[in-house]
């Protein structure tokens, strides 16, 4: 049987990952995604009336014509999780094929998000779901896909495998070794080992690459949690103003905020539209999240909320509010303009539980953000957080269990590769033999 890989979304940029296997007559599309970078530069830029060929010429979405290049009917489109680079393109390429959507409840209820928000075009993709640990058949030749509970900074992240007659070909994007993960299962590393010695093994392994340049090891969501209820214990006898703000779809973090929030006395408000998105989401489908927490999404809504939070007295709140990144329009930049009721004392805390991506959009949006927050006299702690993706350690650990026989580095461009490549190189495998970094719209020949 003939295997193919398209590398069509993600191999020169952390955003818009998408990539295709072929197996004999039968393929498989892994993700979808969105380049945010690339609409957010736009002041602005609504996406959802937009044509997909205008969105492919700015680079926010992939550019699926190479797949009139592979020989077959796609059986399905599996995203991996919830984040925008992984679903942000279905609404607008996703019609295109006619494939069911499989995904597990919490990714398929964003992705019906988006869906519902598209207005360019209508789809009528059947949407399945599917849990970590369960299999579907793909097409009449022998392949089957299955779904590998994997660790990552939202929940119900998955790594579907296809097993085709030749080997199992693993799509490893994006995930972290997280034993102790605050919501879910840990990551099932016994699978994978599994899959690396049954049959024919792994015929292939794509990996995600966006920390492959870091040493070490990622550390847990539970150090975070730790870290996270350390600084808020340090402000238990603070009684002015408390404000927290992190990744809408980080369930796990928000779930710790909220819970050390009441611990120190005070109750936490999630606010903003993508708060109550993905918390929303998370409670709908009963994950374990405190399900009492009030949620504001509307922008008139949240100012009658802070003007009520002045006046029942500050002290006795804990905001958790979007604009980890300084986006302009997010609440936590439009407190620290003071365009909202909430006043910001001297001395009031402004926990930010997240990273600044590494782009220049984000570096100057946060820095300005923290600036302003700053001259209102806040305190600011940052960077209370850790990576939802492998550094080199768990890079060597996934060699380890899944033993591949081809490697495709995947999730950023060539300089961000090259530590993934020296990695596997001194592990034997041999650039352009089974080694393969790439860029987008190419296709490997497996077998
Ligand atoms: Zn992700």
């Amino acid at each position: 049987m003939e295997i193919e890989i398209a590398t069509i979304g993600g191999y020169e940029e952390v955003g818009r990952q998408m990539t295709a296997v072929r197996a004999g007559d039968d393929i498989v599309i892994f993700d979808m995604g969105l380049n945010l970078s690339k609409v957010l530069i736009h002041d602005n830029l609504r996406t959802e009336g937009m044509h997909s060929l205008d969105l492919i010429d700015m680079g926010a979405i992939p550019d699926d014509r190479v797949m009139s290049d592979l020989e077959g009917d796609v059986r399905a489109i599996v995203p991996t999780h919830g984040h925008l680079d992984h679903i942000g393109a279905i609404s607008k390429l996703a019609h295109r094929y006619d494939a069911p959507i499989v995904a597990t409840p919490f990714t398929l209820e964003l992705v019906k998000g988006e869906l519902e928000d598209e207005q360019k075009f209508g789809s009528s993709n059947e949407l399945i779901q599917m849990d970590a640990g369960e299999t579907m058949q793909i097409g009449e030749h022998g392949c089957e896909l299955e779904f590998v509970n994997v660790t990552h900074s939202i929940i119900q992240a998955i790594n579907p495998v296809l097993h085709t007659p030749e080997g199992a070909i693993v799509y490893g994007l994006d995930k972290r070794i997280d034993h102790t993960p605050v919501i879910g299962e840990p990551i099932d590393l016994k699978r994978f080992r599994e899959i690396g010695r049954e049959g024919n093994g792994v015929l292939c392994y794509i990996e995600d690459c966006t920390n492959a340049n870091k040493k070490g090891r990622t550390p847990s969501e539970n150090v975070a949690r730790e870290s996270l209820r350390d600084a808020l214990y340090s402000m238990e006898d603070y009684n002015g103003g408390i404000v927290a703000t992190t990744f809408s779809s980080h369930i796990a973090r928000v779930k710790s905020i909220i819970e050390f929030a009441r611990e120190i006395g005070r109750k936490p408000i999630l606010l903003g539209r993508s708060m109550e998105t993905y918390s929303g989401t998370a409670k709908q489908i009963g994950v374990e999240f405190p399900s009492d927490v009030e949620m504001v999404g509307y922008r008139r809504s949240i100012d009658q909320t802070l003007e009520r939070i002045m006046n029942d007295g500050k002290g006795n709140f804990l905001p958790v509010v979007t604009g980890h990144q300084g986006e302009p329009r997010a609440l936590l930049t439009r407190m620290a303009r003071g365009e909202t009721p909430y006043d910001l004392d001297a001395g009031d805390k402004v926990v930010f539980s997240a990273r600044v991506i590494p782009e220049p959009t984000n570096e100057g949006q946060r820095y300005q953000a923290e600036k302003l927050l700053g001259m209102q006299g806040a305190r600011v702690y940052s960077d209370i957080h850790v990576s939802g993706h492998l550094r080199q350690e768990g890079h060597y650990t996934m060699l380890d269990a899944l033993q591949p026989q081809h490697i495709i580095p995947a999730h950023q461009d060539l300089s961000g590769f090259s530590g993934y490549v020296d990695l596997a190189s001194n592990q034997g495998y041999t650039l352009g033999r089974d080694l393969h970094p790439t860029t987008n719209g190419n296709i490997i020949q497996l077998n």
